[in-house]
């Protein structure tokens, strides 16, 4: 296993959010295809991020490597499960919510 940066807890957010949609919107027990390939396409984003280990959350970069098409899905999957987040993922949220704050102070 990784070093657990805050890549890493990056990625367990993520995926914990394509989750929860997943299950509540399309209701599988295991992810579907489409959101099985969009979780592949976010962690890619993230490996390949040009500002590394450092890098801001999405949501405030300027740069925003994402096709305007995943960028709107990611976008629905954000916004949908973040409520739920707050309570079946607590810490997730928390750091979540520190680099988001950290981002928008720059
Ligand atoms: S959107 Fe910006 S911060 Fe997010 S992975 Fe792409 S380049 Fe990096
Ligand atoms: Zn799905």
């Amino acid at each position: 296993m990784m070093m657990k940066d805050s890549l890493y807890f990056e990625k367990k957010t993520l995926i914990a959010m394509i989750n929860i949609y997943c299950e509540s919107v399309h209701g599988g027990k295991l992810l579907c295809d489409e959101c099985r390939e969009l979780r592949e396409y976010a962690i890619q984003r993230i490996d390949r991020c040009i500002f590394g280990p450092g890098k801001p959350a999405c949501k405030k970069c300027p740069v925003h490597c994402y096709s305007p098409k995943r960028r709107e899905e990611i976008k629905t999957v954000m916004q949908f499960s973040g409520p739920a987040m707050v309570y079946k993922h607590p810490v997730l949220t928390i750091l979540h919510l520190i680099k988001e704050k950290k981002t928008t102070q720059k």
